[in-house]
């Protein structure tokens, strides 16, 4: 059972849901304590753009799902902070995509890969690919390691709140990469084929409706989503808003 310690009245009642959502999973042996302080960089730039779902993040919302809609083997990696925070979402959107969710982590452990393993089987999931045979090229170590029935065949890779060098290889593979990172300027944001720069727990049931209406749309109109999406535009348009935020909160007398 989580433990929620703030009461629902409380101004900032998600941002401590979810920070007590990632200490039930540090409590659990899903996440990582470093997952911890990844989240406490995603929270600044959060407060920075307003804790809202701002346009730049709905086109790239929109072109997420056309992208996996039209994808032949689309692959959901899931991490230990994911997992802790967007395991039922995760879920929902595996069964509208082909049900591949394979655990990845960056801080590579057989026992919390298992325990996440174990959380999203609590959560739904029928199945869940693991790291095995498969390997991303150009990276060393542990973090390399890819399922064979998974990222290693996969054509485009969902990766929310990824690590940068992981991204750029597996771009350079030739596979397109989505991911969620509210830092614009992270490595990640700046490599993927797709940036959508939110919080996941605001993105991905947004993501879901989207895959839900697009399923139903020809392969020509979500061509043209993929199509007419600029990632740079994205990103750019993302910093732009920071800034002048922070100037008009900056001149408020
Ligand atoms: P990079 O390796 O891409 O340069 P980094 O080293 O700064 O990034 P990592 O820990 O490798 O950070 O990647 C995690 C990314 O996920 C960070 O950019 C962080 O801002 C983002 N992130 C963490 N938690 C969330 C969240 N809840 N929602 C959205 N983004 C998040
Ligand atoms: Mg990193």
């Amino acid at each position: 059972m989580i433990k929620i310690h703030t009461p629902k009245s409380h101004p900032r009642y998600l941002s401590q849901l979810y920070r007590d959502l990632l200490a039930d999973g540090v409590e659990t042996g899903v996440t990582s304590l470093q997952g911890m302080t990844a989240h406490g960089r995603a929270e600044t730039f959060d407060y920075l753009i307003g804790e809202k779902t701002y346009p730049f993040a709905k086109s790239a919302i929109d072109a997420a799902a056309a992208l996996l809609v039209l994808a032949k083997h689309p692959v959901i990696s899931v991490n230990g902070n994911t997992a802790a925070l967007v395991a039922k979402e995760f879920v929902e959107l595996g069964k509208l995509i082909g049900n591949n969710l394979e655990v990845n982590l960056f801080h590579a452990s057989k026992e919390r890969e298992k325990k996440i393993k174990e959380h999203l089987i609590k959560n739904g999931a029928v199945k869940i690919l693991m790291p095995g045979k498969g390997r991303i090229v150009g990276i060393e170590s542990n973090r390399r390691m890819i399922s064979e029935e998974g990222q290693s065949i996969a054509d485009v890779v969902f990766v929310p709140l990824e690590d940068g060098d992981r991204t750029a290889a597996l771009e350079k593979m030739g596979k397109r990469v989505i991911t969620v990172d509210l830092n614009p300027l992270s490595r990640t944001a700046q490599t993927a084929t797709i940036t959508i720069v939110d919080h996941v727990n605001r993105a991905l049931p947004l993501l879901i409706t989207r895959v839900k209406v697009f399923k139903k749309f020809t392969h020509e109109k979500l061509e043209k989503i993929i199509r007419e999406f600029n990632n740079k535009k994205v990103l750019s348009e993302s910093m732009i808003h920071i800034q002048k935020r922070l100037q008009t909160l900056a001149l408020q007398k």
